[in-house]
């Protein structure tokens, strides 16, 4: 179960050199292939040159530089939100949003397979935590009307990282606002993929962020940068301001990250062959794995678990497509659950049919078979 870190030794891409091999990387999150980009390289390069490689502070002191206040101003749109705010990354972000929104007194309400970052923030908050079995928004409406906390919160991610399935965000909104609770959709896989801009998982359900909801984004997956936001009504981004802990006191972003998460906005916008082709990869991807005999659980997204069981099953696996030249990471325990141990494939809009039909031919021969 020890874990080992692998050197990858040029720009993310689809193919990768890593350990010294040239590799098929499909265990990015770079889902619309944008972390090299020249538009938004030369936007962060741009940048570096005129307002230098660091903010020199925190936001409160003398780092809100005007490439961030542009970005703020430009996420709120993209999203359909009253205002946004900057966090250094999606893991801070969470954790300075439950903790200023919940204390003591108050209660949390979770999906049993939110990411680490949403359990870890609902800890340092002291809220009550309570956890729902995956998607069941029965037992989600039990706890809501059992709670007798002051505030109540409702955090899920949007799209769920070692699943790839989605969240119910209509009914989610839905009983946000009967049971009177914040709802908190963290969207760092769903941001760029869903949507018909790649706006995210509220847009796709037919909303957007706005009081008593409220998405954190992340820009390190699909947008290919670095950092993460939160989106939602304006006394809650004030309120943030005033009570984020990891805002407040943490230095800025540099303001080159700030200025090429803003190129690879334009590109999400503008481009949306990169989202049709990754549909397209994903559908391709579940037909073939499906005549091979797997059973693919339900997810539409980037994200492909192939569900193999043991810890063994999976690091053999991934070894196996290893030496075919394909990179794919085993997760296990205690990242998911005892015997659930996986392949977890991601896609990205960067590879190519071929790409992904190499990895179908080496699935295909997996020494012990295929696991259904
Ligand atoms: C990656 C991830 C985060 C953390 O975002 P970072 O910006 O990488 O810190 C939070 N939530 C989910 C669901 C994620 O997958």
């Amino acid at each position: 179960m020890y874990r080992e870190r692998h050197i990858v030794t040029d720009a993310p891409g689809p193919e990768v050199i890593v350990d010294g091999r040239r590799m098929v990387n499909f265990c990015s999150n770079d889902y619309l292939g944008l972390a090299k980009h020249p538009q938004v390289v030369a936007a962060m390069t741009a940048s570096a040159e005129r307002f230098g490689a660091g903010a020199g502070a925190s936001h409160l002191v003398s780092g809100h530089m005007a490439s961030h206040h542009a970005l703020e101003t430009e996420l709120a749109e993209f999203v359909n939100a009253p205002r946004a705010l900057l966090f250094s990354t999606g893991y801070m972000a969470n954790l300075g949003v439950v903790s200023a929104l919940l204390g003591r007194s108050d209660a949390i309400f979770q999906d049993r397979l939110n990411h680490a970052s949403l359990i870890d923030a609902g800890v340092l908050s002291r809220a009550k935590l309570h956890r729902y079995a995956h998607l069941d928004m029965q037992a989600l409406a039990h706890d809501l009307a059992a709670s007798d906390a002051t505030r109540k919160l409702i955090a899920s991610d949007g799209v769920f990282s070692m699943d790839g399935d989605l969240a119910p965000v209509t009914e989610l909104i839905d009983l946000a606002r009967r049971h009177d609770a914040w709802l908190l959709i963290d969207d760092a896989h769903g941001l760029g993929v869903l949507g018909e801009h790649g706006e995210g998982s509220f847009a796709a359900a037919g909303s957007h962020p706005e009081t008593p909801t409220i998405l954190m984004g992340t820009l390190g997956k699909a947008v290919g940068v670095f950092g993460a936001f939160v989106a939602g009504g304006e006394e809650l981004i004030e309120t943030l301001i005033q009570k984020a802990r990891t805002y407040i006191y943490t230095t800025a972003l540099p303001a080159p990250v700030a200025d090429a998460v803003r190129a690879s906005l334009q590109l999400i916008k503008t481009e949306p062959w990169r989202r049709d082709h990754l549909r397209a990869l994903v559908r391709q991807f579940r037909v073939g794995a499906e005549q091979l005999g797997f059973d693919l659980p339900a997810s539409d997204t980037p994200i492909q678990p192939v569900m193999l069981g043991s810890a063994e099953a999976a690091l053999q696996a991934s070894q196996h497509l290893a030496d075919a030249g394909l990179w794919v990471s085993a997760i296990r325990p205690p990242t998911v659950a005892q015997n659930t141990a996986r392949l977890r494939i991601t896609f990205s809009a960067a590879h190519s049919e071929a790409q992904v039909e190499r990895l179908l031919v080496a699935l295909a021969t997996l020494p012990r078979g295929p696991a259904t």
